[in-house]
């Protein structure tokens, strides 16, 4: 898979490729590039250690069911969800979409969807505690072919949460949030920190 941006930019044609699990599809490669007119989609079939790859010749057939009878809906091949009446809206919606690195949701099956702190004979009261969380947008980057690491998104932080805590609360404080320039998050975290 990691060959497939290599291929795209010898041979100018655009690879998405889709993956087929408990009757459902799923995103394994969604090219970004949406100048390319050259598009060709498609299907993994996996059987052991063998994948065999089907030409999808019309995406929206693959997608489309009886909901939609009266006219073709424009996919996305990016999420494979969103479907829209025309190619101008899947193209607006794109502009949103394509920001992001596919997904694929996968959930847990019923009875193996639980999890529960077993080792309480390992805790002990920490008297003061710091909980950090950071959001970040993902930013694709040129694929170096020379480098043994397969680098494709850096991961910028946009903003954080931070919560100091105590067991006496006169020395804990409410939670910060900060959304403010990208530029000057980092600092501003280690700051409030230092604090
Ligand atoms: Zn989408």
């Amino acid at each position: 898979m990691r060959d497939i941006p290599k291929f795209e930019k010898l041979t100018n044609i655009k690879i998405n490729e889709f993956g087929w699990e408990e009757n459902k599809d799923f995103v394994i490669y969604s090219s970004r590039d949406r100048t390319c007119e050259n598009v060709v989609n498609l299907m993994m079939v996996s059987e052991g250690d063998k994948h065999h790859f089907m030409w999808i010749k019309t995406f929206s057939r693959l997608k489309q069911s009886g909901e939609h009878s009266n006219g073709t809906r424009f996919y996305c091949t990016h999420c494979m969800e969103a479907n829209f009446e025309s190619e101008e809206k899947l193209s607006q919606h794109k502009d949103v979409c394509m920001q992001h690195e596919a997904v694929r949701c996968v959930y847990p099956k019923e009875g193996e969807n639980k999890m529960k702190f077993t080792n309480q004979q390992n805790t002990f009261m920490h008297p003061f505690f710091v909980t950090a969380d950071f959001e970040s947008t993902l930013v694709p980057c040129v694929v170096d072919d020379k480098s043994n690491a397969f680098v494709y998104q850096k991961h910028i932080p946009n903003s954080f949460a931070l919560k100091f805590e105590c067991i006496h609360d006169q020395y804990s404080k409410p939670i910060i949030i900060n959304n403010g320039n990208p530029d000057e998050l980092m600092m501003t975290f280690v700051k409030e920190c230092e604090n």
